[in-house]
């Protein structure tokens, strides 16, 4: 009878934890383009384990809240911690689920892999389409440059689910990144549950990080075994160390000047738009030099190989700084990408954003409205203010009254407080000042679009 009313339970809890309210893809006609309005429509969900699902099954998981539980896992009350643990069946969100054989996980990955790999062929054509409308006689070459580069990216899987080399590729969270080294994107399986306008998103940002102002000023050198940009300004590679014999073919690389997209470039500086702060000559020597020093090796002798890259970069930086402010990380760094600078965000953004608003054009109102609200849901389970104190205080009712208490509540509440406003300052802005200031968006939400926003072209 125990065993009886403990699985009732359970089974209450996935009830309440899995079934996310009704849902909704509408920011309701007439409310403001903006981040905070988006965050509204899933108030009611932020204590969920699901914070969206449509009618096709495609979920949003509340990562936020599984993560923060998990994180206190040894605390929590024996009843909490058994419904948490009957949670853990779904290999999507917790990967390290694969590391097992069992077919019914292998199979869920690789479907909803196979279900990605057609969403990245269609985000590829569309973005190239996107580049071709931008093509004139005057950027013909750059733009069939970056053409090259989209055209060539492909997507690469995880080798390994164990819970180290998960967090080592970023994929303790819902993540996808792209990796210059290879030419490659990787998507982590906590995505892969998403809807099909989330992911097409995701993978429209991280192909366009293959064109972003930084690394679309490096060459794109293909050798028989490997992709390299050998000379990323901040990257760990040194180009004397390039093993060039081996070369078959190189794009090559589109210098600022040239850059076809540069009047988005300045436009992504302005108030109106994200308000990239792009770092001084002066700022940008500054940090050069305090990194040398901080590296410990002022000597010649037995240099370490970063060091030696980071002396070529000052020496060269007068030349260099239009490419190398593109790059720098040293200011305005978005908390979550911070391999990537704010320009290097901010672009891969709104070139994203483009290429949504050409898809939405082929749709009517009722898909088109669905999908761009689908759109933003992975920055949303992340970032939406007031949210993490409600999940902070739920969790807090569920810890155990015994010795683990004291520490886990300052825990808790040390970890969350600054959260909001330091962590991920960009979100906010990247939603409401990118991607909802594009025309298309707002039709298809309907909403009422900010008179202090504009869209960059
Ligand atoms: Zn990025």
């Amino acid at each position: 009878m125990q065993a009886e009313a403990l699985m009732q339970q359970i089974a209450d809890f996935q009830k309440t934890m899995n079934n996310p309210n009704a849902a909704v893809c509408d920011l309701g006609s007439g409310q403001d383009c903006d981040f905070n309005t988006y965050c509204k429509v899933f108030s009611g969900n932020r204590k969920n384990a699901v914070l969206y699902e449509n009618a096709q099954g495609q979920k949003m998981m509340n990562f936020n809240v599984l993560s923060t539980y998990d994180l206190f896992s040894p605390c929590l009350d024996d009843e909490t911690a058994n419904k948490m643990k009957a949670l853990e069946t779904d290999p999507l969100v917790f990967p390290e689920l694969l590391q097992s054989q069992r077919s019914d996980y292998q199979e869920k990955y690789k479907t909803q892999l196979e279900r990605a790999s057609g969403i990245f062929r269609d985000v590829k054509a569309q973005i190239v389409d996107v580049l071709k409308q931008r093509r004139s006689s005057a950027n013909s070459k750059e733009i069939d440059a970056m053409i090259a580069r989209v055209q060539s990216v492909e997507m690469s899987a995880l080798k390994s689910f164990s819970v180290q080399a998960l967090a080592e590729a970023g994929c303790d969270l819902p993540n996808a990144f792209y990796e210059p080294a290879d030419h490659t994107l990787t998507l982590c399986p906590q995505i892969l549950s998403a809807p099909d306008a989330s992911i097409y998103m995701t993978l429209a940002h991280e192909i366009g990080h293959s064109i972003d102002p930084c690394v679309v000023s490096q060459n794109l050198e293909k050798t028989k075994d490997t992709t390299k940009y050998p000379f990323t300004p901040f990257a760990n590679v040194d180009p004397d160390f390039v093993d060039h014999k081996n070369q078959t073919s190189i794009v090559s690389g589109v210098i600022p000047d040239k850059n076809p997209f540069d009047s988005v470039i300045q436009c992504l500086q302005s108030p109106q738009s994200v308000e990239v702060h792009l770092p001084s000559l002066v700022e940008l020597k500054a940090n050069l030099r305090k990194q040398i020093q901080e590296s410990g090796f002022s000597g010649d002798s037995e240099e370490d190989p970063t060091v030696t890259i980071l002396k070529r970069q000052l020496r060269d930086i007068d030349s260099n700084y239009k490419k190398m402010g593109y790059c720098s990380i040293s200011t305005d760094e978005d908390g979550k990408d911070s391999d990537h600078s704010y320009m290097q965000e901010s672009f891969a953004d709104w070139i994203s954003s483009k290429v949504l608003a050409a898809k939405l054009s082929g749709m009517d109102s009722a898909r088109s409205k669905s999908w761009a609200f689908e759109s933003q849901l992975i920055g949303l389970q992340l970032s939406c203010p007031a949210f993490t104190a409600d999940q902070k205080e739920a969790i807090v009712s569920h810890l155990s009254p015994g010795a683990c208490k004291t520490t886990k509540i300052q825990n808790i509440l040390m970890r969350d407080d600054n959260k909001d406003s330091a962590d991920h300052p960009a979100w906010t802005k990247r939603v409401s000042k990118i991607f909802l200031a594009q025309p298309a968006l707002q039709k298809a939400l309907q909403c009422k679009p900010s008179a202090n926003v504009k869209a960059c072209n």
